[in-house]
């Protein structure tokens, strides 16, 4: 994508434009896959840890970036789809898990995501779905 609609995106989510903000983004959508903190520090050397953590951060409180849970114990981040500003995410899709290369994406096509009830007495709060099995790479190699 070209910087302008970068520097869109970061407006429309009421946020200054930095250049590190700029170059995370654009991994982001380069890549087309989740991305954890460790990514961003491999990929983009010129900026510290603190200010990718930071980054990062201030993606997530924008409505820019979500957490994806991931069992490995090492968070990762997607893109938002335009569906989430600063004061909610909000999402419905699922995430896809390869298990043979490990990457971890966000299934952005609508998939319809089943039914779920809770006992009485229970306030339904984010629902994660994950979905393992083998991504489109990794059946045609
Ligand atoms: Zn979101
Ligand atoms: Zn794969
Ligand atoms: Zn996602």
């Amino acid at each position: 994508m070209e910087t302008k609609g970068r520097k869109e995106i970061l407006k429309r989510h009421g946020m200054r434009v930095t250049d590190c903000r700029l170059d995370v983004l654009d991994l982001f959508i380069n890549r087309k896959q989740a991305l954890s903190q460790k990514d961003l520090e491999e990929n983009l050397t010129a900026y510290d840890r603190v200010t990718l953590y930071r980054t990062l951060h201030s993606f997530i409180d924008s409505g820019v970036l979500h957490k994806i849970p991931n069992d490995n114990g090492i968070a990762s981040y997607g893109v938002c789809f335009d569906t989430c500003s600063p004061e909610s995410h909000q999402h419905d899709h699922v995430h896809f898990k390869c298990t043979a290369c490990g990457q971890l994406e966000c299934i952005e096509e609508h998939i319809h995501l089943p039914a779920i009830s809770l006992p009485r007495d229970y306030k339904m709060g984010a629902v994660d779905i994950i979905v393992n099995g083998v991504c489109g790479t990794c059946t045609a190699g």
